[in-house]
């Protein structure tokens, strides 16, 4: 039987696949200043955030939660020179942590960051009549999940695809009565999309160095 571990295998796979370059990597350690360390995707996560944001020809990308911009980078660079990135982060000090990370990165002028609750962010950018988005990353507090996809299902087309991270949550998911408000907030969001008539979903359990988790992909048809 192996010795290794959930942690040695991400940094094999990283090590061996990822193109983290060093912007990347001091986005990841500047998270370390943000108001919620180590809380940013693993590297292979936001290297799968890129591919399938290309796979899906994602130009115009929405995310919940920008924390150091970690995963915004990931993203800014699927959408390519012609894409934008809209990130929403509550707090302050966070985003202008994360726009020192996106200049550092080359993809500060993809990337349009809005502070403050993202329920509000999104409020208006729905009454701007702000162009629909083709991919929706949600990944900021975790009971406002259900809110963060009825908002992204009025700031999206069909054909947009939808991922919810930290849907596992060391399996405290499938306990049904579970008093933590995030675990409901995952439950809730799963419900909502399997009740709707436009969205095919799925979630894949992830282990690594951020331990177990995984993430929900859901798409609108
Ligand atoms: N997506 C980031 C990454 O992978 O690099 C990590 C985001 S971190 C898990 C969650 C972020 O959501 C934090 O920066 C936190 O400040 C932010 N957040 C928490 N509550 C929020 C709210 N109500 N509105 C917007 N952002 C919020």
């Amino acid at each position: 039987e192996s010795t290794v571990d959930w942690r040695a295998v991400d940094e094999y796979f990283a090590s061996t696949l990822l193109q983290e370059d060093g912007a990347l990597v001091a986005a990841r350690n500047a998270g370390l200043a943000t108001t919620m360390p180590n809380a940013e995707v693993a590297a292979n996560q936001g290297a799968f955030l890129k591919l399938l944001a290309q796979i899906s020809g994602a130009r115009r990308v929405l995310e919940f939660g920008t924390l150091a911009g970690y995963s915004t980078i990931w993203l800014a660079r699927a959408v390519g020179e012609q894409g934008q990135v809209v990130t929403l982060e509550l707090e302050p000090e966070n985003a202008a942590i994360a726009e020192e990370n996106f200049l550092a990165a080359g993809v500060a002028h993809r990337i349009e960051t809005i502070i403050g609750p993202a329920t509000e962010s999104a409020e208006r950018l729905i009454n701007d009549a702000t162009e629909a988005f083709d991919f929706v990353f949600i990944d900021a507090d975790k009971p406002n999940n259900p809110a963060y996809l009825a908002a992204a299902l009025r700031l999206t087309c069909p054909g947009a695809i939808i991922v919810i991270d930290n849907v596992v949550r060391d399996g405290a998911v499938a306990e049904a009565a579970s008093a933590d408000p995030r675990v409901q907030g995952v439950r809730r969001v799963a419900e909502d999309i399997a009740a709707h008539p436009e969205l095919d979903g799925t979630a894949l359990q992830t282990v690594g160095e951020k331990g177990w988790d995984g993430l929900i992909i859901a798409r609108r048809h």
